[in-house]
């Protein structure tokens, strides 16, 4: 594009695209991305840039997959719609898929978004204890520093007030506990003396709101969004056992963790723990169009199996799980196992988090966490008070790294200053010298604001 057409789409975008999420300081000069191909992305000026972040933690399988372009292109030309209150055989095929990806036996309701996999999930779980006779279950137990979507319930269960505080009232009866965050432990503990305070909790918390009340826990293996928290090993099973014996039902949130992103197929794999619900979205189709999925335990669906009036499950979806979306994620999945995706994800995840060994040592850098191919170096200001990093600093970092040709990720939470965890999550395509070039960058970029040098405030 040359530089006056270029010009002229910023102004347009300027004037009618109302960007997600930015302040509107922030929104003047988006990068308006107009080409992909493999992990990296290109914008209307020319310049291209490693996508370290896939997007929004979506595109596993890199910009330049032919081959899930056509899978959709000849499911839209044979049969492009019909809802699923019938069938099409695309959502078999996936329903099937994903039975053998999750290793259990599951009925799959199909959405459009992660948001509205976790809204089924709160519907299905309350619905679950209505049909066994106690609808007086309906609470819902997630966590502070949680993302679970941007919807009624779907934000209730998030646990970061600044997103919430001025959109209520929002759906009753979610009830967030502490995270497992050990960093900046919220019992004041240290991992190794402590008692797993952290999963410990959800029982005191059951008893304190009454477990006749309480429906579900709904949680992400590790909390992404929310700055990377990887809870201890055996926290999940821990707090799975706390769910069984009240008779609450796990919703584990794989939106991200979810196809690769973890080292493992799902990220509740890497802790032995068998969700009741699970749902799904971004990487299911790798990011080429949207899905997602509310995976019900085929032992529950027992209780919906009922003629009598309201016993079915009263949910709809138009657009959820159309079959050119079902097409391209059943191709999607099958790539990912006809290249070993999953296991090149756990290689290069470990590969990166060896590579960001040095950088831990950095006076700025607090703690460098990671769980498969996602990693969390968070930024403090402090290394002895833990204090963060100001947000000056991180967007130094973040612009240092775009100068770079790396595009990273800041996450955490959204009160002032604690969006502090820088977030490197890239297609399991990367090369190995892309994956060199993504740490170097990281590096230099947080030495230079370290030093105060590179342009300041530049984005
Ligand atoms: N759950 C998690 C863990 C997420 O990260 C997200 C989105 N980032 C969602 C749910 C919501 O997904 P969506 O934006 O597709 O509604």
């Amino acid at each position: 594009q040359g530089a006056t057409a270029a010009q002229r789409w910023l102004e347009q975008d300027r004037r009618y695209v109302w960007h997600h999420m930015q302040p509107y300081a922030a929104s003047r000069d988006p990068m308006i991305v107009v080409h992909g191909e493999g992990a990296t992305i290109t914008d209307i000026h020319g310049n291209r840039y490693i996508d370290a972040m896939s997007g929004l933690w979506c595109v596993n399988l890199g910009y330049s997959e032919r081959e899930l372009a056509e899978a959709a292109y000849r499911q839209l030309a044979e049969m492009p719609y019909y809802p699923l209150t019938q069938s099409h055989l695309p959502a078999i095929r996936l329903a099937e898929k994903l039975n053998a990806w999750l290793g259990g036996e599951y009925k799959i309701f199909f959405s459009n978004s992660g948001s509205e996999a976790n809204e089924t999930a709160f519907k299905l779980a309350r619905q679950y204890h209505a049909q066994r006779g106690e609808p007086g279950r309906w609470k819902v137990i997630s966590r502070y520093r949680a993302y679970h979507g941007n919807s009624g319930a779907a934000l209730a269960a998030t646990g970061q007030a600044q997103r919430k505080y001025k959109y209520e009232p929002l759906a009753p009866g979610f009830v967030h506990v502490p995270p497992p965050y050990c960093y900046r432990c919220p019992f004041g503990q240290a991992y190794g003396s402590c008692h797993l305070e952290c999963a410990s909790v959800y029982e005191q918390v059951m008893e304190w709101e009454g477990p006749e009340t309480i429906a579900a826990v709904i949680m992400e293996p590790v909390i992404t969004g929310g700055g990377v928290i990887v809870p201890p090993p055996e926290y999940m099973r821990q707090v799975r056992e706390i769910c069984d014996r009240y008779g609450v039902l796990l919703i584990v949130d794989e939106v991200i963790c979810g196809f690769g992103r973890s080292g493992e197929r799902f990220g509740h794999h890497n802790f032995g723990v068998e969700p009741d619900i699970v749902t799904m979205a971004k990487g299911i189709t790798s990011g080429y169009l949207p899905l997602s999925a509310t995976a019900v335990r085929a032992s529950l669906f027992e209780a919906f199996k009922d003629d009598a009036p309201y016993a079915h499950f009263r949910h709809v979806n138009t657009f959820g799980g159309n079959p050119a979306a079902c097409a391209l994620a059943v191709r999607t999945l099958e790539i990912m196992e006809e290249r070993r995706l999953v296991e090149r994800a756990r290689e290069l995840g470990r590969a990166l988090s060896a590579a960001l060994v040095p950088l831990a040592a950095h006076p700025n850098v607090g703690d460098v966490r990671s769980f498969g191919f996602l990693a969390g170096i968070e930024l403090v200001a402090d290394k002895e008070t833990r204090s963060p990093a100001p947000a000056a600093f991180v967007n130094q970092v973040l612009a240092g790294c775009k100068r770079r040709g790396v595009i990273i990720g800041k996450n955490g939470d959204t009160v002032p200053n604690h969006n502090n965890v820088l977030t490197i999550s890239p297609p399991f395509v990367v090369s190995r010298e892309e994956l060199d070039q993504i740490v170097q960058a990281v590096t230099e970029a947080v030495h230079e604001a370290a030093e105060g040098a590179g342009p300041s405030g530049a984005s």
